[in-house]
């Protein structure tokens, strides 16, 4: 029995030493190097190359690398029997949130004006709304959108949050099915992007949904590039019906250099470390797994694969 990392987008040996210290004496390969695809009954995986999978007869779990899961659950021939795990960790989560706090306050208090006001040695104060008069609408509220909408509560912003089921977050007004996505994006002055990748939501920033934004409202997507529809962002910007976006996640990762994004003066471009996950804080739960699919219990973690999420 054998343990297979295949991570041709992240660095294994973090990964393979975190393993070994606390698993000493597991049997782990590192794809592509040789190894017994038979033998493999445990995938440790970051964006793998697709079809991979349906060549393991063996293979039973897969755990992600990372609170996403897309990277494993879009590739088509991923046969239906294999459990799917995600990453699911505090710190993660509080660094999302803060993340995202530091990405409102510096739109809400103009900072990006005042760096650029610097470089001409212009002293020009600007007012700005308090954080209880600023509406913040987080869109998904699983992990980490429940953790980001607790932070922006303990910081006295007006949140509010939409979802498939209804939550019950201490402060937070939830939303959530079709006929209540309206209103959601109506109130949302800052909206916050925290869905997962699934076929439902892919594309779901575009300009139909920007529309219906307050005039002047602020784009956050923390969540995939594969969610917006970065032609629609760009018009909806230059009509001044945007004020504005921080983008961290793209449909190509690095930015390419000729995107418009990067010179774009209302786009505010981080590269994909909204929140970065540490092998050796998640590695105890990825361990817990296999230990509990060697010895046939419930997984944690375990993502719905027929919803994707
Ligand atoms: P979860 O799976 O925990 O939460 C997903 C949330 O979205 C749930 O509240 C779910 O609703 C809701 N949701 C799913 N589909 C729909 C839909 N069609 N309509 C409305 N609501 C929906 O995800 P995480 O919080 O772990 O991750 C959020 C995102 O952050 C992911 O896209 C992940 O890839 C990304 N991420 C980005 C990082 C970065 O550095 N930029 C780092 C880590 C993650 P319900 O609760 O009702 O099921």
């Amino acid at each position: 029995m054998s343990f297979l990392i295949v991570s041709p987008g992240k660095d294994p040996k973090p990964w393979v030493e975190a393993l070994q210290n606390q698993h000493p004496g597991l049997n782990i390969y590192v794809y592509p190097e040789e190894h017994d695809k038979e033998e493999v009954e445990f995938v440790l995986s970051w964006k793998h190359p697709r079809g991979l999978f349906k060549n393991y007869p063996n293979l039973k779990v897969i755990a992600s690398m990372g609170a996403g899961v897309d990277h494993i659950t879009s590739d088509e021939e991923l046969p239906e029997n294999i459990k799917v795990t995600k990453v699911v960790d505090d710190m993660l989560s509080a660094d999302m949130g803060n993340f995202i706090l530091s990405l409102i306050l510096q739109h809400q208090r103009n900072l990006l004006d005042y760096s650029r006001q610097q470089a001409k040695k212009q002293w020009q104060p600007k007012t700005y709304r308090r954080n209880k008069d600023v509406r913040v609408g987080i869109l998904g509220l699983g992990t980490l959108g429940k953790k980001a909408a607790e932070i922006l509560v303990n910081n006295n912003f007006d949140v509010h949050g939409f979802s498939r089921n209804s939550k019950e977050i201490d402060g937070v007004e939830s939303f959530s099915g079709e006929d209540q996505f309206e209103e959601f994006l109506r109130q949302s002055d800052i909206l916050v992007n925290l869905l997962p990748l699934t076929p439902k939501t892919e594309k779901i920033l575009n300009k139909e949904l920007f529309e219906k934004l307050p005039e002047g409202a602020y784009v956050i997507n923390v969540a995939r590039g594969e969610h917006l529809v970065e032609l629609d962002l760009i018009e909806m910007l230059d009509q001044d019906h945007l004020s504005g976006a921080a983008i961290d996640v793209f449909w190509q990762e690095p930015l390419p250099e000729d995107h418009p994004f990067w010179e774009h003066p209302q786009v505010f471009i981080t590269p994909h470390i909204a929140s970065v996950t540490h092998p050796e804080a998640v590695v105890p739960q990825i361990v817990e797994n296999y230990e509990h699919m060697m010895e046939d219990e419930p997984l944690k973690n375990l993502v719905k694969r027929d919803i994707g999420y």
